[in-house]
């Protein structure tokens, strides 16, 4: 395949346009409208062959772990997604834990979680705090942050205009791996999807009977932590914050409270 792979979307995707939002409206941060011309399948393939080679390498030296906590409020948050967008109820979703001193935690498109104990253990993190966390995972996977950034990349990297004529490309397959590594994986996310996924997270934690106060807790946490190595953990490195990101936490955890009691209420009827 001469063309390459990157051709054939490039020629798919401008058939198709690009500007739709990937979560449903009348949930929290839904409303921008994203560039999506990567197309999803493409992606979201690629995203869960990164995650399981992340996943063998680190089961090869026995690094994956079973961590009740982890497998408890992911249990309870991952129900919610289909309240964001129905497809991801036949996403496979997974969550593996990997015994690492790092401070973090991923998730990407196709509902695959890693959370690494340092961040657990290093933050002493209470169940709503790693709700918090994942919840703010889970988002950016909803939303399909890494996609809408890779999809950038695509237009900077190739041009437009050429369209599908830009032959030559080679190496594909390659090239979308590559994509999905940065923007998925490694990169900073930019201020706005980390605003974004500040309003979803809150929501599905909530929903799912977590206190959102505790997201508050978190950024907190993980700023002390970083003041004590003077580097910024791998967290904050790949998320990094609005400077508004706490008063924005602040500001609607009001608004996402009625549905953290309101998962008790429900319960107490039971
Ligand atoms: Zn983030």
């Amino acid at each position: 395949m001469k063309l390459g792979l990157l051709a054939t979307v490039l020629a798919s995707a401008s058939l198709l346009g690009g500007c739709v939002s990937t979560t449903k409206t009348g949930t929290l941060g839904s409303e921008r409208k994203q560039f999506l011309l990567m197309p999803a399948a493409i992606y979201q393939e690629q995203s869960v062959q990164a995650y399981s080679q992340i996943i063998n390498t680190a089961k090869s030296s026995r690094k994956v772990v079973t961590n009740s906590q982890v497998n408890r409020v992911t249990a309870r948050l991952i129900p919610l997604a289909k309240l964001y967008r129905e497809d991801s109820a036949q996403w496979k979703w997974e969550v593996n834990t990997i015994k690492s001193d790092e401070l973090n935690a991923f998730a990407v498109a196709g509902g695959k979680i890693v959370v690494y104990t340092g961040i657990i253990e290093k933050l002493k993190l209470t169940d709503d705090e790693l709700a918090a966390i994942i919840g703010h995972e889970m988002a950016h996977a909803l939303r399909e942050h890494g996609r809408e950034r890779a999809s950038m990349q695509m237009v900077t990297n190739l041009g437009l205009k050429y369209g599908a004529a830009a032959a030559g490309l080679g190496g594909g397959e390659q090239q979308i791996a590559q994509l999905v590594t940065n923007y998925g994986l490694t990169l900073p996310n930019s201020r706005k999807h980390e605003s974004e996924a500040d309003l979803v997270g809150l929501e599905i934690m909530a929903r799912a009977g977590y206190n959102p106060n505790a997201a508050v807790n978190v950024w907190k946490k993980m700023a002390a932590a970083t003041g004590n190595t003077g580097k910024a953990t791998q967290f904050l490195s790949t998320h990094p914050a609005p400077v508004t990101r706490i008063e924005q936490i602040q500001k609607t955890i009001p608004t996402v409270m009625p549905y953290y009691e309101a998962y008790y209420k429900g319960k107490a009827k039971k």
